[in-house]
């Protein structure tokens, strides 16, 4: 049963109406105001999944190696993402440092590995009620990872540098920024109804 007939609520006019089951591509119009309810996607849960995969193996890339490498005067030190938070701990920057390990490793990292968890499960038809309070989780903390916004921080970080030492970009960089590209991706093909539909069927 690839999708249960479901009651859906119109967000423009409220209207409660079934929402009949839609093949990927296809859409539902409300009946009352004609708005929107819900399109299927295109893109199929093996998709979403195999992006989910190469976020985790990108993340994993992003982490342990040099982020950036900073020659001044023949001194060459390498940086990583959680060595430069650790290091604003240090210059008594308590609170930016959790603010960058938070949105830049923690809520990306649980993101990814909670939905490769979820599609995994709904893959091999292991859905249950279960994993329904661990997706809400992940949807409530999805616009926490801010993974741009550190990449823009170093970029400027990078450019202002540039007078004072040589910048060599390491793997990691380049890593991340295909992970911002992947998870963007993913956000974009994972079918958000279509999982809380397999994952509250009985
Ligand atoms: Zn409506």
């Amino acid at each position: 049963m690839p999708h249960a007939t479901t009651q859906i609520a119109c967000h423009d006019c409220d209207l409660l109406q079934r929402l009949p089951p839609l093949k990927p591509g296809q859409s539902a119009r409300c009946l009352r105001c004609n708005a929107l309810l819900y399109s299927r996607k295109r893109t199929s849960l093996e998709f979403s999944l195999a992006l989910a995969a190469t976020g985790i193996i990108l993340f994993a890339i992003a982490n342990l190696f040099p982020f950036l490498s900073l020659n001044a005067h023949g001194q060459i030190q390498d940086s990583t993402l959680i060595s430069g938070a650790l290091a604003m701990f240090d210059s008594d920057r308590p609170m930016l440092a959790a603010l960058v390990l938070l949105t830049a490793f923690v809520f990306p990292l649980l993101d990814l590995l909670g939905t490769l968890y979820i599609l995994l499960n709904v893959r091999i038809g292991r859905t249950s009620r279960a994993l329904l309070p661990l997706f809400r989780f992940l949807r409530s903390i999805k616009p926490w990872g801010m993974l741009e916004v550190f990449l823009l921080a170093v970029l400027v970080a990078v450019v202002k540098l540039g007078d004072l030492a040589t910048v060599i970009p390491g793997v990691a960089l380049y890593s991340f920024c295909l992970l911002i590209l992947t998870m963007a991706a993913l956000a974009s093909s994972l079918d958000a109804h279509l999982i809380w539909n397999r994952l509250s069927a009985p």
